[in-house]
């Protein structure tokens, strides 16, 4: 909806997309319309390896995604980055350069890849964090049995005795929760992964993004705290990444 001289229509019955909004869903239209796949370079609505995965650990807000102004130093040698953009409801506080980020997460999830891949040829196939979370319920028993033992005594009070145990038994019930969830999560065949791994390099960001999703729930992007904002190195310690698997 555009008038000859390229200013776009407004109406007087108030406004349901912004004018910048509207040009967004038109270029995304178009962008689909061309590639079929949603992806446009160098637009707001372009789907990267990390858009909707990379979360600011700030504020919880899914990053978004954005080219950085050309000339800087930053285009020339990242092109783009991730950000907490307030106009989507986000601190709008954090900002990271691209590529350094989606490498690091790559090349954790290939290790992971790689490491469940040999696993899988053991009979280890439990994932790690239902070892621990076993590990735990085992720790929640012997604290029961240690509160009895206490209580037998005469060391603690009914009281006390009863709030240790209910703090007990709800720690117990979320850790058997955690456990059951992981204990279902699907992990994918022998083959398959070998050939996730194998085939990594040539394949497109939407397969890579599938492969991300069923692997990852979040990564969490954190700030550098003071003074220490983007000086420099890369930190994979300011980022977080949260397995399903
Ligand atoms: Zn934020």
């Amino acid at each position: 909806m555009e008038r000859t001289d390229g200013k776009p229509v407004t109406g007087a019955w108030g406004t349901i997309l912004s004018a910048e909004e509207w040009c967004e869903l038109v270029e995304e239209l178009d962008s689909r319309k061309q590639s079929g796949t949603g992806r446009k370079k160098g637009t707001t609505v372009t789907k990267r390896l990390l858009t909707g995965i990379a979360r600011c650990a700030k504020c919880g807000a899914a990053l978004s995604s954005g080219v950085y102004q050309k000339g800087t130093v930053s285009h020339e040698k990242y092109g783009y980055h991730y950000y907490c953009r307030a106009a989507d409801g986000g601190c709008g506080s954090l900002s990271r350069s691209g590529p350094p980020v989606e490498d690091h997460v790559e090349n954790q999830l290939l290790d992971r890849l790689r490491q469940q891949l040999i696993e899988a040829g053991s009979s280890a196939t439990e994932v790690p964090e239902l070892t621990a979370a076993r590990q735990t319920l085992r720790q929640i028993e012997a604290d029961k049995a240690e509160a009895r033992q206490l209580r037998a005594d005469d060391l603690l009070s009914l009281a006390e005795f009863a709030r240790e145990i209910r703090r007990l038994e709800e720690k117990e019930q979320a850790v058997r929760e955690e456990a059951a969830v992981l204990s279902t999560a699907p992990r994918p065949s022998k083959s398959t992964l070998a050939r996730v791994i194998r085939e990594w390099e040539s394949c497109t960001t939407d397969m890579k993004r599938r492969e991300m999703e069923r692997a990852i729930d979040t990564v969490i992007s954190k700030p550098a705290g003071k003074g220490g904002a983007q000086r420099g190195a890369f930190r994979p310690d300011l980022i977080e990444i949260v397995w399903k698997c």
